[in-house]
């Protein structure tokens, strides 16, 4: 599962970097980045952060 943020559904409210450092992180943009694209089954909790945004701006794909 790689993990893909929306650019223009992202309000930057730092939840999924908060819930899954191992794999998002707060740019300098204010939004939020992936920098860890495979690091979904090692950290376990994409699926969380996903579920938490509250704009539904990240996805999980195959
Ligand atoms: S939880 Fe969603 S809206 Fe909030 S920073 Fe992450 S991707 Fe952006």
């Amino acid at each position: 599962m790689k993990p893909v943020v929306d650019e223009e559904l992202c309000i930057g409210c730092a939840l999924c970097a908060e819930i899954c450092p191992a794999v998002f992180e707060m740019g300098d943009d204010d939004l939020s980045h992936v920098i860890k694209p495979d690091g979904c089954q090692e950290a376990g909790c994409c699926q969380e952060a996903a579920e938490e945004c509250p704009v539904d701006a990240i996805s999980l794909e195959d």
